[in-house]
């Protein structure tokens, strides 16, 4: 399912003297099946943008369109269930929302909420819990008793269990180890890719918006400075200095490489795996070509 703001603009408390204007004239189109990353500093704007995709927050101008379901400014909206359903927000640290007995009673909460059957929705469960790689026996715990980085996985299945066409990822792997960062970061991306999850990824991290994301977005004081593919965004290292936001490391390294050897790999590369498969041609080139 696809989203587009179309010159969103957003305040918080309007015409209070607290009014605070957090969005200007947001342009972006988010299409169906895409893994979409947004990255800036803290305060550009990322949170807000994110509450308007499944209609938390409603644009002071402008309008949203999630799918078929359009809201526009300054209009109001009956059941906005549909587009809550469709599309599933894992916010920071989801596992503070976490309050039922069991794992398994948290996990149905939603669903049963949207209208599912218990039975359907415990089928649910018992697939999604092994999906996010724990073993069905949690269900039964409570969900107090679990680790950190198990609670999350908890919290994932949870929002999965909505079945949403659309995920929004709200820095998903913050306070995670860097294993647990991968093994959560790998999910969603197996997810996106096997079950053509539309997924839009608010991060700090370059590498994961390099690695994971086929486009990403600038945000910069509330206004949406730049969009394009990671090769584009990236390949820009000037436009990202004005916005103070750092390449990707592997793309610092192979600008430092490429000053040394004097000459440019074929193309930017953007995981260390691409990287390495890059150079290692390049040498097979050089010493078939002697
Ligand atoms: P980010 O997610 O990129 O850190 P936010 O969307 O949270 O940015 O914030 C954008 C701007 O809106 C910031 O200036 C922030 O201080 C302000 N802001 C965020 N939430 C509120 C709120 N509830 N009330 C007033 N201002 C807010």
């Amino acid at each position: 399912m696809d989203i587009e703001l179309q010159k969103v603009s957003f305040a918080y408390a309007p015409g209070t003297p607290f009014e605070k204007r957090a969005l200007f004239d947001v342009d972006l189109a988010i299409p169906s099946d895409s893994y979409q990353a947004i990255i800036g500093h803290t305060g550009s704007g990322k949170s807000t943008i994110l509450q308007h995709l499944n209609a938390l927050l409603k644009p002071t101008e402008g309008s949203v369109r999630i799918g078929d379901r359009t809201i526009h400014a300054g209009k109001k909206e009956n059941d906005l269930r549909p587009v809550r359903q469709k599309v599933g927000i894992v916010f920071q640290f989801p596992e503070h929302q976490l309050f039922e007995e069991t794992v398994l009673k948290d996990i149905i909460f939603g669903p049963m909420n949207f209208g599912v059957s218990e039975e359907e929705a415990i089928n649910r469960a018992h697939t999604l819990i092994k999906l996010v790689g724990l073993p069905e026996s949690v269900l039964e715990k409570s969900p107090f008793d679990l680790s950190g980085g198990q609670m999350r996985r908890v919290a994932i299945a949870g929002v999965l269990a909505m079945e949403p066409e659309v995920i929004v990822l709200d820095e998903p792997t913050a306070g995670l180890d860097p294993r647990g960062r991968t093994e959560i970061m790998e999910l969603f991306y197996q997810l996106h890719r096997e079950r053509h999850l539309t997924t839009i990824l608010v991060t700090h991290s370059m590498e994961d918006a390099a690695r994971y994301a086929d486009r990403i977005a600038i945000m910069h004081e509330g206004h949406c400075v730049l969009t394009g593919t990671p090769e584009e965004i990236f390949s820009n290292a000037e436009e990202l200095e004005n916005y103070r936001l750092e390449l990707p490391h592997v793309v610092h390294f192979q600008h430092e490489l490429e000053q040394k050897i004097g000459r440019k790999l074929p193309k930017l590369c953007l995981t260390e795996e691409e990287l390495a498969k890059t150079i290692a041609q390049l040498l097979r080139e050089e010493r078939d070509g002697q």
